[in-house]
């Protein structure tokens, strides 16, 4: 059986981010001009934007995977990589995302409302941004990290302003072709033969969409038939409409108990939704006018639907009598609804994995090794990322960065020995100590071309002093220690 695409699953792949250039500033007379490889571009961003021209999720049926471009590697004479450029996926207004386990990470409603589904990886910096006093010529770059990729389910709640709710043959679909001004194209998709039945209608200056919900039955709410996937799309409805059937005679069956059995199986649609679900305003659309006892029908019973507050519209879809006063009401009933919802400005969303705590890392015994360690942490990990193994000077400074931000003080507190394997990123190494006691000693010494200038290995303790003398003159010496959070490496 065919099925109306109102859920899909997507796969989404940011783009990489270029690698860091290490080059040498070359030039006659100056055979080392130091260094000037610039800095990789970042990964392009996989953003889900609302557009209101969109109305279904088919196109992510037939397409979805998606992926951004790549930041391009950084080159010699400062020059940085672009940046990949940003992939933005349409989607319709209303639109629930959802990680794979089913929880909800963003709702998107209003025009213009993005999210960022997955990141671009940073772009690796280039040895000209490497380079500080202590290390004036770094013979290495930083890798491009990978970009972001998940996996999220895209759900649309709503396909229209106003819902068509009644049973079987009561007249929805003759309703939406009779009122319509446009059909947008779901319809001709030859699997969505039971999907909702959407109509734009155009009252004075209003336009709207309604739809018909052909899944609501006794029993729908408990699952039987379409239910649910149904009752999902009037979730978001402003308006329900009841279109009651007044020509045919089924035992058992009257205009009043047909529009009260549908109203329970709103009610039983989980029962917070059912609450909500009962504010929403009705319109009692008697449809089937043409026919001589249907009137007298609605004649009887207009008086008992109007005394329970209901607006009643006797329309033929036939022979089209009533139908422009039923559309005004709509009209004024979709209105009144915008009018009341908040103001909603188009929001960014960005997704990003929980944060870290404060130190940002923590270390555990691996449960796996014996006496090893694995560090977690949103920068140490990425800086194992950013480490290219097979240049020991981007490893030094790997160690260096790790050793500044405490994960050696940490790692021997925690109790690991030299020569223990530590895990970090999923990349494991033998642990050496800067010192016996593993207390970070920086070695700043490292990345140093004797030739230009004075080789110095300076004391953490040091460092600090000289870091407070600095700032006391106020000397505006700040790159001397190029920190952990070297320039084009926004920390966030
Ligand atoms: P739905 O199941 O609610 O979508 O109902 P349909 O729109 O498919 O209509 C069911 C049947 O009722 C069709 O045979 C229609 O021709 C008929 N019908 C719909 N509206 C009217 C009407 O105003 N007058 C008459 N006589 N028949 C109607
Ligand atoms: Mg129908």
């Amino acid at each position: 059986m065919s099925r109306f695409v109102d859920r899909v699953t997507i796969h989404v792949a940011a783009g990489n981010g270029g690698n860091g250039c290490t080059s040498v500033h070359r030039e006659k007379f100056k055979p080392l001009g130091g260094p000037d490889g610039g800095n990789g571009g970042r990964g392009g961003d996989v953003v889900l934007v609302v557009d209101p021209n969109v109305h279904t999720l088919l196109d992510f049926h037939f397409r979805p995977h998606a992926r951004a471009t790549n930041g391009r590697q950084g080159q010699g004479a400062n020059r940085d990589g672009a940046d990949g450029s940003e992939l933005r996926l349409s989607v319709p207004d209303g639109t629930v995302v959802l990680d794979p386990d089913g929880a909800v990470l963003a709702d998107l409603v209003g025009q213009g409302t993005t999210m960022v589904a997955a990141r671009g990886g940073r772009g690796g910096l280039g040895n000209a941004a490497l380079a500080s006093r202590a290390r004036r010529a770094p013979g290495f770059a930083l890798l491009g990290e990978p970009g972001e990729t998940r996996d999220l389910v895209l759900e649309l709640k709503s396909v229209a302003d106003v819902g068509l709710v009644g049973f079987p043959s009561a007249g929805k679909s003759s309703l939406i072709s009779v009122l319509s001004s446009a059909r947008p194209k779901i319809a001709d998709y030859p699997f969505t033969t039971l999907a909702p039945n959407l109509g734009v209608v155009t009252a004075g200056e209003t336009v709207f969409t309604v739809a018909d919900v052909p899944g609501l039955i006794p029993g729908a709410s408990e699952g039987k038939g379409l239910g649910l996937d149904f009752l999902r799309h009037i979730e978001r409805c402003a308006v329900l409409v009841h279109v009651v059937d007044c020509a045919t005679f089924e035992p058992g069956r009257d205009p009043l108990s047909d529009v009260d059995a549908l109203e329970r199986e709103l009610a039983n649609y989980t029962p917070s939704l059912g609450e909500e679900l009962a504010s929403r305003p009705r319109i009692i659309v008697l449809n089937k006018m043409d026919v001589p006892d249907a009137r007298e029908l609605a004649v009887l019973v207009r008086p008992d639907l109007r005394a329970r507050g209901l607006p009643v519209f006797e329309v033929s879809t036939a022979s089209r009598e009533g139908l422009r006063e039923l559309t005004f009401a709509m009209a004024r009933a979709v209105e009144e609804h915008r009018a009341a919802q908040p103001i909603l400005e188009p929001t960014r969303i960005v997704l990003r994995p929980a944060a870290v705590d404060d130190a940002g890392f923590t270390v555990q015994p691996d449960p796996e090794q014996e006496g090893g360690f694995i560090v977690w942490g949103e920068r140490p990990e990425r800086w194992v990322r950013q480490t290219l193994f097979s240049n020991d000077e981007a490893v030094g400074y790997l160690a260096d960065r790790l050793a500044r931000l405490g994960v050696e003080e940490a790692l021997a507190k925690a109790g690991a020995v030299p020569g223990c394997q530590v895990t970090i990123g999923g990349i494991s190494f033998d642990w050496e100590p800067s010192t016996p006691a593993g207390v970070a000693v920086l070695m700043t010494g490292r990345g140093h071309d004797v030739r230009l200038g004075r080789s110095t290995r300076v004391g953490a303790a040091e460092r600090k002093a000289a870091k407070k003398a600095r700032r006391q003159t106020g000397s505006d010496d700040s790159r001397d220690d190029a920190g952990d959070d070297e320039r084009g490496e926004p920390e966030e």
